[in-house]
């Protein structure tokens, strides 16, 4: 194939891997777990606690508690991925340490931590229940090699790989650079900050002061160039009957919330 064609494909492949990660991690984890700003069909709720782990490596028990404890103490010491503490590139590993941390306290199921997540019915995925974690990253990276073989292109199986395993990546400019660099539309109490291309990157999770502002709104953007494409995920995945809408109201009109966690868990 000519070399305009293949990267035609690998750049389609890594856009459909991606979107198929960011579709769980934003909208499924994040508005819908962590936050409840949109609920499951039986259906989702099945895809989040069974398939979740297999399709991202994240467990999505896990990711939730880390991200509601993100909430509860942001940009404090005791927030689990903070760059005012760990700094912008120490995140990386930060954000990697607090997960692994996280999930092996709900794997021994430690009360202070359960708490954190008392109303999510189910427990962390059998693949970390056995220590099983890498077993989905394994797969991937045999789908990848078997694509990269069936199209005789490493760029084509490289895409598939680093497209459906891109959340550190995604993780990584939300957490890092949505909380150091970027305009805040609300004097919240943290550092959150809208950066705008991680917003347009990782589709509307880069609007971070906004969301600070109101997490329990289904939609990130305030501003008309604020273009949140979870949001359009939403909106399409409501239509196909996968999701319903929280009753939340409009971002501008609420206070801050506050996220309901024992101060004892750490
Ligand atoms: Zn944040
Ligand atoms: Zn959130």
């Amino acid at each position: 194939m000519s070399i305009e064609l293949e990267i035609g494909i690998a750049f389609a492949v890594f856009a459909l891997g991606y979107l198929v990660n960011i579709f769980y991690i934003t909208v499924l984890y994040h508005r819908g777990l962590a936050h409840g700003a949109v609920r499951f069909s039986p259906v989702t709720r099945f895809l989040v606690e069974h398939t979740g782990s297999w399709v991202t490596g994240i467990d999505p028990k896990a990711w939730a508690c880390m991200h509601r404890l993100h909430h509860q103490y942001s940009d404090t010491e005791k927030d689990p991925h903070s760059p005012a503490y760990q700094g912008v590139m120490g995140l990386w590993l930060g954000q990697l340490r607090s997960y692994e941390r996280i999930l092996a306290r709900l794997t021994k199921k430690s009360p202070g931590m359960m708490a954190v997540v008392e109303d999510i019915d189910f427990d962390v995925s059998y693949l970390n229940r056995k220590r099983l974690w890498f077993v989905p990253y394994l797969i991937h990276l045999a789908l990848a090699c078997l694509i990269g073989w069936g199209t005789a292109s490493l760029w084509i199986g490289g895409a598939y790989f680093f497209g459906i395993m891109s959340h550190p990546v995604q993780g990584w400019m939300v957490n890092a650079l949505a909380h150091r660099y970027g305009y805040r539309n609300f004097n919240t109490t943290d550092q959150s900050r809208n950066n705008t291309m991680v917003g347009w990157l990782v589709f509307g999770e880069g609007f971070q002061n906004n969301h600070h502002q109101n997490p329990g709104s289904v939609k990130f953007s305030v501003k008309w160039f604020e273009v949140d494409l979870g949001y359009v995920l939403c909106v399409i995945a409501a239509r196909f009957g996968l999701i319903t809408f929280g009753q939340t109201p409009a971002i501008e009109s609420v206070p801050h919330p506050a996220v309901a966690i024992p101060s004892s868990h750490l």
